[in-house]
């Protein structure tokens, strides 16, 4: 999977980047992260890259010609999708970065400031994705958020000991959220650990989980159940 992020602020991709289980899917190859900056494409003397808007108001928008110039840069594969980051897309859901996840490549536009010139989405025609129903300073977080959460679906991104097929909201899980997980020891300031996990017994084990996640999806997410 190739992600190319365009985005003012390159640093804050590259540090979440080069930490944990998101470097090491670089060092493997199963993940390549470039990012581009509209800056460096900005034709102005002074490399300026927003404005102000136009009709009045607060902030400063980002202008077509360096987000174009840079976008046009990128080599697009015949499998992939092109995104802007923007808190009025479609939000962003397990069942969207697995559809996601089956993609070669993924380009990411990550807004600043009061956002986009609307011309940018009429021109360049992007998936629009939120991340939920808040604003957020820049589209950075959400970005890294939609590649952590794409790249666990990736084989052998999360190594041999981890596997996504049965978190919260998986299909193997049916969508519903995860049954409680214990470890060592096993009795902490009073609280035991459910006798049924120690006992060997899988199809008991198998059983309580999935009595726990239905219990604790009733619980939390009765709407997970509908
Ligand atoms: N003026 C815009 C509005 O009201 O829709 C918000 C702009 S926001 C301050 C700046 C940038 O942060 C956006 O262009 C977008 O890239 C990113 N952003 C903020 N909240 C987001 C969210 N919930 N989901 C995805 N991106 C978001």
């Amino acid at each position: 999977m190739i992600y190319d992020v365009i985005t003012l602020f390159p640093e804050i991709i590259n540090s979440y980047c080069s930490c944990s289980i998101t470097k090491r899917g670089i060092e493997k190859g199963i993940i390549s992260v470039n990012t581009y900056n509209p800056r460096d494409f900005s034709i102005d003397k002074h490399k300026k890259v927003d404005d102000t808007p136009y009709g009045g108001g607060s902030g400063m928008v980002l202008t077509c010609q360096p987000i174009f110039d840079c976008y046009r840069s990128i080599e697009r594969k015949e499998n992939s999708e092109f995104i802007m980051l923007t808190p009025q897309g479609e939000k962003f859901s397990q069942e969207i970065a697995d559809e996601l996840s089956k993609k070669d490549q993924l380009i990411f536009l990550c807004g600043h400031y009061e956002g986009f010139d609307e011309r940018i989405r009429l021109g360049l025609k992007p998936r629009e994705i939120s991340i939920g129903d808040f604003v957020l300073t820049g589209g950075e977080l959400p970005c890294l958020i939609l590649i952590d959460c794409i790249s666990r679906n990736l084989k052998n991104y999360l190594g041999k000991d981890n596997c996504a097929s049965n978190d919260s909201f998986s299909e193997g899980l049916e969508g519903l959220l995860e049954y409680p997980h214990y470890t060592k020891p096993r009795e902490f300031e009073g609280m035991k650990v459910p006798e049924v996990l120690l006992n060997g017994n899988h199809k008991e084990i198998e059983n309580f989980r999935r009595k726990e996640s239905l219990k604790r999806t009733k619980a939390k997410r009765p709407d997970l159940l509908n």
